[in-house]
Order: structure tokens, then sequence, then C-alpha cells
């Protein structure tokens, strides 16, 4: 049998194919974005306790009340945007599920949504299933800012969505005000959906605040947030994701959603209910922690001899392997580099569409969520490494 053509440019993750690549050879894996230490005590403790007390069936189809009031506490404190727990917060199986859900329920045959890239791998994925279009909008080293007037002009007839990832997965990328605004602005004036990927909302360094696509004139009532506790709880596996916007928009992404996994993860849950109403050092820790990471990441990157793009955000940094090893695609880079050196990374290549292919070809991202010693460990291969 044929599998279904839409997936045939997709291949597998690339995610997947590190990971495994890592583990068969010892390397060092800064490719999956996963932090391999364990989240807050009390997130942890709370799950635990809840399977103890019998929360292990079914939960409720839009998830337990206890986390969708947590979501919408969350969006209040953090953001001053107000949803109804009831019609206007859903529980996904992740944002991934949240990302799939809103573009099949959505998204009609032949429509467009515009997108920015590198993005991450789901997206074009999503887009393609739902039988529809990504328009990319490419996003440029050194500071990846994105082309306002590029992303009006292509907006057409068929444009239904504006899909918005900040901050930025691969690059750290944290759009500004005026940007968001000006997103919110072009979706506003043409009748367009937001689609706002904000899973690094907590991982922000160097002074710069996370604004909620929501926050932005006009973008209320026409943008779907999408988070998770997997990055802000160190908790990937548990895969707890929502979505917050207007009630015809999230209802028809539980339209798609309900035939998915219809729910998962009943007592965890309440644990990532539990991480929501930690105070505010918590979430202020976790960034300081990661921008450690990320200080003693980049400079020996930079004295590997690759080129270094600035990152403000996430879990990840992007460079240039070119000055390394010229000429050479970042899939074989990857590739040389964990078995000759043992470090992971993952090639930026696959987070562009097919027609833009050579804008990332050289372009290599590494992730610093990771304890000291192990990135004390990959610098150590690293700098003994003579490409
Ligand atoms: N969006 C972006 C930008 C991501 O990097 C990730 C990776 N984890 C996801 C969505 C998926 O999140 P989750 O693990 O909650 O499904
Ligand atoms: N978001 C993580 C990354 O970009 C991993 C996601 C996944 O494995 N699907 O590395």
């Amino acid at each position: 049998m044929t599998p279904n053509p839409r997936l045939a440019p997709f291949g597998t993750t690339i995610f997947a194919e590190m990971s495994a690549l890592a583990a068969e050879i010892g390397a060092v894996n800064l490719g999956q974005g996963f932090p391999d230490s364990d989240g807050p005590a009390e997130v942890l403790d709370a799950a635990v306790d809840a399977i103890r007390s019998g929360l292990n069936q079914y939960p409720p189809g839009p998830g337990m009340p206890v986390l969708r009031s947590a979501v919408a506490d969350h969006q209040r404190r953090f953001y001053g945007v107000d949803y109804d727990m009831e019609t206007e917060v859903l529980v996904t199986a992740g944002a991934t599920e949240a990302i799939a859900g809103a573009m099949l329920g959505l998204l009609q045959p032949d429509d467009e949504v515009i997108v920015f890239e590198p993005m991450y791998d789901s997206y074009q994925a999503c887009i393609a299933l739902a039988g529809a279009r990504a328009v990319p909008v490419t996003l440029r080293p050194p500071d990846y800012r994105p082309d306002i007037d590029r992303v009006r002009a292509l907006v057409g007839p068929r444009t239904r969505a504006i899909l918005v990832n900040s901050p930025h997965n691969p690059t750290g990328m944290m759009m500004d005000e005026d940007e968001l605004g000006a997103i919110a602005e072009i979706a506003a004036e043409r009748g367009l959906v937001i689609i706002s990927d904000e899973v690094y909302e907590h991982l922000v360094f160097d002074g710069f605040r996370h604004r909620s696509m929501a926050e932005f004139p006009g973008a209320r009532e026409r943008t779907l947030v999408i988070s998770s506790g997997g990055k802000t709880f160190r908790t990937t596996g548990w895969k707890i994701g929502w979505v917050c916007g207007p009630s015809h928009l999230v209802a028809a992404t539980r339209a798609a959603k309900q035939f998915l996994t219809y729910v998962n993860g009943a007592p965890f849950q309440p644990a990532i209910a539990r991480g929501l109403g930690l105070p505010d050092e918590y979430f202020h820790g976790i960034a300081d922690d990661l921008c450690k990471r990320r200080d003693e990441l980049v400079p020996a990157l930079c004295s590997v001899g690759f080129e270094v793009f600035p990152t403000r955000s996430t879990y990840f940094v992007t460079v240039d392997a070119a000055p390394v090893i010229p000429g050479m695609d970042g899939r074989e880079f990857c590739r040389r580099m964990a078995h000759d050196a043992g470090v992971v990374a993952i090639p930026n290549v696959v987070f562009y569409s097919e027609a833009n292919k050579a804008a990332g070809r050289s372009l290599v991202r590494f992730a610093f969520c990771k304890r000291p010693e192990v990135i004390a460990e990959a610098v150590e291969r690293l700098q003994g490494w003579k490409p």
C-alpha cells in the first residue's frame, strides 16, 4: 500500500533520526530539544499523587477543569488576557496536537497559511495533511527579523491564517512589539486567523519579556494561542498542551482534536496546573538557568570556528557551519560531527520549505537545555575535533 501522498515529502522527523543516532554511537545529544534533568518537585509529586488517588481514566474531552482554570489564570497573570475556561480553553496532547487540531479543524483544501521559515517541522506536515499550502516568509541571519512587507504582499484570496512562533525555534529570535502588532493588524484587515505557537514563552533571556499575540489590538478575537507544559516544567514526555482563543476557533480545533487523541494524560493535567500556579521566582529561575547554559555553549561554538547567531530565548542556538567545513551540506555536516566529534546537533535545512532549502543549507542548531557537565563534555569534544 502506498502511504498518503500528502505526507510523502516529510519522511522521518529529524528529531527521531538524530536522537537514535546519538544513542547508537554514544554521542552527546545536543540535537532534540529536551532537558536532561527533572522539573520542579511540586509538579512531579502532584502527578504521582494524582496516579495514587485514582485519576487514571479518561479526563473530560476539553481537559480537566483544574487545568483549564489554571491556564486561564496563567494567561491573565502573565499577559492580562481573559479567557473563559468553559469555552475558550482546550487541553491537548502537547502543543503538537494543538497545532494539528487547529490546522485540521480550520483549514480547507487549497487554503494558504503564511509561515515563517525556518519553522518547527510539524507545521508543514500538518498544513499538508489538511490539504492546504504553506506560504513561507524566510527569516534570514544574523538577526532573523520578519519582513512584514513581505507578509503583507503574500496575503491573497486563499490566505486563511498566519502561523507565528515567537520565541522562535530554531533561532531563538523573538518578534518585537512592532512586528507582533503589525501581524495582528494585517490579520485584522484581511480577516485572517492567527495561530500563535508560544511554547517557549517562559524561556526568554537578557531582560526581554514575552508578549502573547492576543495582547495586540485586534488579535484577541482571531488568535489561537498555543502552548504546553513540556518546556516550562521540563516534562516534555508528558505531552500536556493547550489552546486559548475565541470560542468558535477553539471549538473548531476541538472538533478535530476529539478524533486525534480524544483526551490524554489524566494524572499529568493537575500536575501541570500546579506548575502554572508556581510563584514568579520559578519562571525567572528557569530562564536564568538556561541563559547560563547558553553562555557556556556559545563562546565554545565560536572558538570552534562556527559563525554563531545571537539567541535570546528558547533552548536553541543556530550557527553557520560553513567556516568549519566549507561547502558541506548541514545534514552531511551533522552526520560527520556525530561520528567524528561525538556530538549530535540538528541540520536546520529540515526547517525550510522545499523551494527554499538553500537558505538553510549550512545552518545547524545546537540545544543547550542540558546539564552543565553534558555541555562541558560536548565542548571538550568539539574543541578536540579536527574537522
Ligand atoms: N512548537 C515548537 C516551536 C516546538 O519547538 C515544539 C517542540 N517541543 C512544539 C511546538 C511541540 O511541543 P509539545 O512537546 O508540547 O508537543
Ligand atoms: N521541539 C523539540 C525540538 O525542536 C523536539 C520536538 C520533537 O521531538 N518532536 O527539538
